[in-house]
């Protein structure tokens, strides 16, 4: 592992997150699949060894802080550095979103995963990416949090139910990385939101129209930019996505 890349991809027991991890291994980047339960994580690791990929599973809770720096600790024990973030576990907090009837305590609980586990998560990585010589990271967000989108009355977003929960744990997710991309531009660190599209998975019940493997791609492709590439923007397969 000496000269190859070193990627930690979160949620990468199913869905986008494993096919990321897949595709990034592909590229030849050793992969570490992390996931809060770890018997689920070894079996995708695993999986990947057998498909000829450099993997391991590493346990990794990003609502648990400990668990998060645990993770952080093995990281630094095994490799020393880190060259690759992907914060990618998510979840939808399922229904009753409406916000003028929304629980709090949902709200909270999506924001917990899918917002402030990617502060614990980067914040925990992050001595280890500024030991990279090319860091970057990844935050896989939606397109239902774009404001631009959700503001468009005729746009393909109409149709879908107001949130208090999912759509502004996107829109957060968003200026978050914005933020980071704005504090560690110096440090040469090339932060971006990927937006991957409606995929079928568990968090849809499989009723996205793209695969987990199309959603994937864009996340790669943000995870293996050039120096000079992008920093603090929000991409799908077609380019800009508006916030
Ligand atoms: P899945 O439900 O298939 O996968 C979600 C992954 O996140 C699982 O591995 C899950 O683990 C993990 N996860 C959830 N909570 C935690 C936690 N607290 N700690 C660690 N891991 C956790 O969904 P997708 O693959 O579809 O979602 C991946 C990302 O893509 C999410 O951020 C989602 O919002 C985003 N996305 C998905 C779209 C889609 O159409 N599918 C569209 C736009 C964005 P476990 O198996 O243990 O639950």
């Amino acid at each position: 592992t000496g000269s190859s890349r070193i990627a930690l991809v979160t949620g990468a027991n199913k869905g986008i997150g494993q096919q990321i991890a897949v595709q990034l291994a592909e590229l030849g980047m050793t992969v570490l699949l992390a996931a809060r339960d770890p018997r689920r994580g070894d079996e995708a690791a695993a999986e990947l060894r057998a498909a000829g990929g450099e993997a391991h599973s590493i346990a990794l809770d990003v609502t648990d802080a400990a668990s998060v720096r645990a993770a952080a600790a093995q990281v630094d024990d095994r490799f020393g550095r880190l060259d690759v973030l992907v914060n990618n576990a998510g979840i939808s907090g399922g229904d009753g979103q409406s916000p003028s009837s929304a629980d709090v305590d949902l709200v909270r609980a999506v924001f917990d995963t899918n917002v402030f586990g990617v502060i614990t998560v980067t914040n925990a990585f992050l001595p280890l990416l500024l030991r990279s010589a090319a860091p970057r990271i990844v935050n896989v967000s939606s397109g239902v949090g774009s404001l631009a989108a959700m503001a468009d009355p005729n746009g393909p977003l109409a149709e879908m139910p107001a949130s208090a929960a999912y759509v502004p744990s996107k829109t957060a997710l968003n200026s978050l990385t914005v933020q980071y991309a704005k504090e560690l531009r110096e440090s040469g660190v090339l932060v971006n939101a990927a937006d991957p599209g409606y995929c079928a998975t568990d968090l849809n019940d499989h009723r996205g129209f793209r695969t987990a493997a199309q959603g994937a791609a864009i996340a790669v492709q943000l995870a293996t930019l050039e120096a000079d590439g992008p920093t603090g923007g929000f991409f799908n397969d077609e380019g800009l996505v508006a916030w």
